[in-house]
């Protein structure tokens, strides 16, 4: 026989969602709305809700592939609608609004568009770009009429009305697993956006995966806060897990401020949540200024760029809060590593597991990694060598959307993630720059990442970034870009002793400049392309 003897049971992204209807019903989704009100709902009704968009878009004539875009928060709603499109066979675009409009529009029409679900707060941004949005028909404002602009240039449709009469019990539409579910446009510094057309399996294998122990370890217990949006790949894949799990979810909407999203973590018993470095350095801020605390939170997970050390620190001694590191991208779905500690490591003394906290973590059973030097010749996991990191597996991307950048994987089936890491004999990966940011002096590379990350520590210093900058004998050397925190009035000498001893003595930046602001790109990393050009030209001190 070729084949085993059980079920082909195709693993649709609907199925999440009725898991959670029917065996975690009244367990709680709370949001905070753009119209500025705090809703209760749950599983179940967000079930219902999610049949609900898709018989209404089965009857704005929406068949299956056709991609349907939503530009909006965290919220009951973009969930609902989310579950609703990929349920009736549709593909849901998470457009992300902090884009430029022209880069918004440039990807909707792309991804062909045929409707736009978008949240009250980007009314003024559609009206703008309707007219260059070519192929979208229809724009449905995700409220209630009373919310509803009195007058506007575009036939807008009301999210509410549009549900009203449709049928929360009509069926999904049973599409093969492989089918496409979502699409995220990866945020790319040079060039258009490339699109990442998730399958349903990709999908709903990732939520498998992050909800085990040493991955997310989300349970029904767990209440989880993803401060990550749903629009930065799809909220890291939790609106998937926390419905595999049953676990409550707490949506902060348009609000990514520290008190709100701290008085949420300790009003709603939060235990987990997730968010890119800079939210946290706002959070810490906040608390420290307030003597704040993060109520029932057990586990804070940092991803999208590297937490500096002084980050973890702070969460794991002051708050009591266990800090783990993700790693991945919108191309792997996109967790990839985490961070949580081996029984070896979890026997270690607690500066060594911080040590270990501050690499990226392991590989997640589904994701196979491999290090490479520019020949392709695989280097060795010591923790020392640093080389190109590839991955491997079911929810990591095999062409971009509309086959744009060609053929991405090697003969092997490898993709080039464009990170540059160590591997240690444990299996504890560790970024150490995107390969273009890297800086090359005198044939060897330095490590940006690990100087902005220890930087950060010294008093004084609210933001740090480090860039290559010509050098005629070196070829580039480190210049030091810092933020100072409020009232303090810190020196790049003392800055430079700061860092004497904790990096090689080569690493040491050339020059420190101080900055008003630090650029960041549309998912909250530091755009080393704009600072290459504010401070082209640079000149060190011979
Ligand atoms: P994105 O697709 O926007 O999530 O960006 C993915 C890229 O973000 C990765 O290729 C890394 O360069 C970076 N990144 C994600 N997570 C981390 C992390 N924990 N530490 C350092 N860099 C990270």
């Amino acid at each position: 026989m070729k084949t085993g003897t059980m079920q082909d049971w195709p693993l649709n992204v609907w199925k999440l969602i009725d898991h959670a209807a029917i065996n975690h019903g009244s367990r709680e989704i709370v949001s905070l709305t753009c119209e500025g009100q705090e809703v209760r709902t749950s599983w179940r009704q967000v079930q219902g809700r999610a049949k609900q968009v898709a018989e209404a878009l089965r009857k704005m004539g929406i068949r299956q592939g056709d991609r349907v875009a939503t530009l909006a928060w965290n919220t009951h709603r973009h969930i609902e609608s989310w579950y609703g499109i990929s349920g009736m066979g549709g593909v849901a675009h998470t457009v992300n609004p902090r884009l430029f409009p022209e880069q918004i529009a440039y990807i909707a029409n792309h991804a062909e568009d045929r409707v736009l679900f978008l949240d009250p707060t980007f009314v003024p941004l559609v009206e703008k770009l309707a007219q260059s949005l070519k192929t979208v028909e229809h724009f449905v404002i995700l409220t209630s009429r009373e919310h509803m602009p009195k007058e506007a240039s575009v036939n807008f449709l009301c999210y509410e009305e549009l549900l009203a009469g449709e049928d929360a019990d009509a069926p999904w539409t049973v599409v093969e697993e492989t089918a496409p579910s979502g699409l995220c446009y990866t945020s790319g510094t040079t060039g258009n956006p490339k699109g990442v057309q998730y399958s349903h399996r990709a999908n709903v294998l990732h939520a498998m995966a992050a909800n085990m122990g040493d991955v997310l370890d989300i349970r029904s217990q767990s209440v989880v806060l993803p401060v990550v949006p749903m629009y930065h790949a799809n909220a890291w894949g939790v609106p998937y897990a926390a419905a595999a799990a049953g676990a409550k979810l707490v949506l902060c909407g348009p609000n990514f401020d520290p008190p709100t999203i701290a008085n949420m973590i300790r009003k709603e018993n939060v235990t987990l949540t997730l968010a890119v470095p800079t939210v946290w350095l706002g959070m810490l801020q906040h608390l420290e200024a307030t003597s704040g605390d993060l109520g029932a939170l057990k586990r804070v997970v940092i991803g999208g760029s590297a937490a500096p050390r002084a980050m973890i620190e702070a969460f794991e001694e002051k708050y009591g809060v266990d800090v783990c590191h993700a790693w991945g991208m919108t191309e792997m779905t996109p967790l990839g590593t985490l961070g949580s500690l081996s029984a070896e490591a979890a026997e270690l003394p607690r500066a060594k597991q911080i040590d270990l906290k501050c690499k990226q973590g392991r590989a997640i059973f589904g994701v196979e990694l491999k290090l490479v030097d520019d020949e392709g010749r695989e280097l060795p996991r010591d923790g020392v060598a640093f080389g190109r990191l590839l991955v491997r597996g079911p929810w990591i991307v095999a062409s971009y959307f509309k086959g744009d950048g060609g053929q991405i994987l090697d003969a092997d089936g490898w993709f080039d993630t464009g990170d540059v890491a160590t591997i240690d004999p444990a299996g504890y990966m560790q970024i150490t720059d995107r390969s273009k940011d890297v800086i090359k002096s005198g044939g060897e590379w330095i490590s940006s990442i690990e100087i902005e990350n220890l930087a950060i520590g010294c008093p004084g210093v609210a933001e740090a970034a480090v860039i290559g900058v010509a050098h005629p004998k070196w070829d580039e050397r480190p210049l030091l870009i810092i933020i100072r925190k409020e009232g303090a009035a810190v020196s790049g000498a003392e800055i430079l002793k700061y860092l004497e001893g904790k990096i090689a003595k080569w690493w040491m930046p050339d020059a420190v400049e101080f900055v008003d602001s630090i650029p960041h790109t549309a998912t909250g990393k530091i755009q080393k392309t704009a600072l290459r050009e504010q401070f082209s030209g640079y000149k060190l001190a011979a």
